[in-house]
């Protein structure tokens, strides 16, 4: 399995609110979580499209006030489900950016971009921000990376899943593997504590991030971690948090200032902005102030919320936390006194009535903090990267399991679910079920695999849908069999077959509508090419348009210089004077010239400036 792997294996923790990525650095001996060019060790999954250019990282969430409409954050929440799940729909109230829908009930994300709308699935979003952690790490690498091992939460499905590896296939990534959030925690928490673990060690972990909420519980014995069970919410986390706060403050604004914002997406964004900044200051300060200058229609915004006020506002979600620790332990079947350790993961467990509550679940037991909670995903990817690319000589006795996050089925006569793969099964993994024909001399059998926990197959969640045709002819009561097939990704293959003939007849599930044929990704691949184009000639432009800028501000300090001026004669100054008009007028003006232009005029004024007055320096 080693060793297929050229150059450098990356992790990602592609978030849904930060990314993180990491690299083991073999020669140190250590992961290295790699800075962006800002210095942050996380990066707003957030891009952003203007007239001029597009963004991706800090860049877009500083641009996110200015420009909401056209600045998509929360792709991840888009990415494998379909327009119509209630939860996009709940979730679109909240997004200042335009979601509709294609003709496949599929979410598409529409925005202006130099002036014309543009159309993006998630997955092109979510590519976007794959390649800008990508190139954070090719930066400080030096060198190209190619393979990379990307988190998801627990609870993705099966097209999530998918969708996640189209997402990384777009960006031109290979993507090694796809793993748990808590499980790549638990990787590089295991790591260190591994080699003082005696026995067994039950460590159960709590990662609760900016938009997503998991829980799992791990054993880890000798060389091994095995995931135990998993539990979660796609949808909760320190965006809602930050949706409460904002909404205490328009109701604030209604009944103190007589205006509602609410319809306003530039000032409830940056209302937002500054609410997570009050709610990350709450976890260390018992109160704080919230200022936003001119937020509405010029009146300027102060108040101040209390840590005592923003649990309230977040207790039901706290409390709704708390069950899902115990709906894991409960799935598990063990009890909370086994668990020799809780680990926090993600920047939302910083809040310390989090963390007061799950410390009096556990009775009263310390809580780990000791990996950085925004740090640990991207870790635990890196090693895993590392671990598969074999270039960890001390990881590679680790061996990773990880389980279903959901029952995978069929669903057979009265709409029942046939479970083939149960909740929690170790993956990968391979099942065999045999079945019976319901019909005399039936020609074909239709079979549809779901996933869920519902008894009534269609309440559950389908997957795929395919037909067994040219079944041997025979009386009602004909057996058949269903394979399946769910690799060390959680991504399934299923097939049938009838056996008595000897004849094969085998075929693989067909892909769910919402996911992206390999012609549309390899379409996005192209569009992702030329959008890096673009952005870096807009990059030259702007480095042309500076340099032009520089020297004019050097032209204008030398004619304002008495000493310089003086040297020179009017003819002189009027031909500087009129260059450095015309210079402003390239830079400040509407034309748009095009780079050789910009970069030809600076070298003419280069030239007349040096037989005027030699070269600056
Ligand atoms: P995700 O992986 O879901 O993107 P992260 O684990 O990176 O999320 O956590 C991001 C979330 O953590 C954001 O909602 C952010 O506001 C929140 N957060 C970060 N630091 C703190 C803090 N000190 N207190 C409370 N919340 C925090
Ligand atoms: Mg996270």
């Amino acid at each position: 399995m080693a060793r297929r792997y050229e150059g450098h294996a990356i992790g990602i923790d592609l978030g849904t609110t930060y990314s993180c990525v990491a690299v083991w650095q073999e020669q140190h001996f250590r992961v290295e979580i790699i800075h962006n060019d800002q210095g942050n060790r996380t990066t707003p999954s957030c891009v952003a499209f203007s007239d001029t250019q597009r963004l991706i990282g800090d860049a877009a969430k500083n641009h996110a006030a200015m420009n909401p409409t056209n600045t998509v954050f929360d792709a991840k929440r888009l990415i494998g489900r379909r327009f119509s799940d209630p939860e996009i729909q709940n979730d679109m109230k909240f997004w200042p950016f335009k979601v509709t829908a294609d003709t496949h009930d599929k979410p598409v994300i529409v925005v202006t971009y130099k002036g014309i709308e543009k159309q993006f699935s998630a997955e092109e979003i979510s590519s976007m921000v794959l390649t800008k952690m990508r190139e954070i790490a090719e930066t400080y690498l030096g060198s190209p990376v190619k393979n990379a091992v990307v988190t998801v939460p627990a609870y993705f499905n099966d097209s999530q899943r998918r969708a996640t590896r189209d997402a990384g296939k777009i960006a031109g990534l290979n993507i090694m593997r796809i793993i748990n959030e808590p499980t790549a925690a638990a990787l590089a928490y295991g790591l260190e504590k591994r080699t003082n673990c005696v026995g067994e060690c039950n460590v159960f972990i709590f990662n609760l991030g900016g938009g997503t909420f998991d829980v799992s519980i791990l054993t880890i014995k000798n060389n091994v971690f095995e995931v135990k069970a998993t539990s979660g919410d796609t949808h909760l986390g320190g965006e809602d948090f930050d949706n409460k706060m904002v909404y205490h403050f328009v109701q604030e604004l209604k009944l103190k200032k007589k205006v509602d914002i609410s319809g306003n997406p530039k000032a409830l964004r940056r209302l937002r902005t500054a609410c997570e900044r009050a709610k990350r200051v709450l976890s260390f300060a018992f109160d704080t102030t919230i200022e936003v200058d001119a937020l509405y229609q010029g009146v300027d915004f102060c108040s101040s919320i209390t840590r005592a006020k923003f649990e309230e506002l977040n207790m039901n979600y706290f409390r709704k936390c708390m069950e899902t620790v115990e709906r894991c332990l409960i799935d598990a079947k063990m009890d909370k006194s086994c668990m020799h350790d809780v680990v926090l993961v993600g920047g939302s467990s910083r809040i310390p009535k989090v963390q007061q509550l799950l410390q009096d679940f556990f009775n009263g037991k310390n809580l780990c903090k000791n990996i950085n909670p925004d740090e640990a995903v991207a870790y635990g990817a890196a090693l895993q990267a590392a671990l598969l690319s074999g270039k960890n000589k001390f990881l590679q006795n680790l061996v990773l399991l990880d389980v279903t996050p959901l029952s995978l089925g069929i669903s057979i006569k009265g709409d029942l679910m046939s479970i083939l793969i149960p909740r929690n099964t170790k993956i990968p993994s391979k099942k065999r079920k045999g079945y019976l024909t319901d019909l005399d001399y039936q020609k074909y059998c239709s079979i549809s695999v779901f996933e869920g926990e519902r008894i009534r197959a269609s309440d559950n969640n389908l997957l795929g849908f395919f037909i067994l045709s040219g079944l041997t002819p025979a009386l009602r009561g004909h057996p058949l069999v269903v394979d399946f097939d769910i690799d060390a990704d959680g991504i399934l293959n299923v097939s049938a077959m009838d056996e008595t003939s000897g004849c094969r007849n085998e075929i693989t599930i067909t892909k769910d509508k919402g996911l992206l044929s390999t012609q549309e990704i390899k379409r996005m691949i192209q569009e992702a090419e030329i959008y890096k184009v673009e952005d870096k000639q807009y990059l030259k432009k702007a480095r042309a348009l500076n340099a032009l800028d520089d020297y004019v501000y050097k032209m204008k300090s030398a004619i304002n210089d008495v000493e310089t001026s003086s040297k020179l004669n009017t003819q002189d100054k009027m031909k500087i004077n009129s260059a450095i008009v015309k210079a402003r007028n390239l830079i400040d003006g509407n034309t748009k010239p095009e780079i050789a232009v910009i970069q030809d005029y600076l070298k003419e004024v280069e030239v007349l400036i040096e037989k005027s007055m030699g070269k600056f320096h």
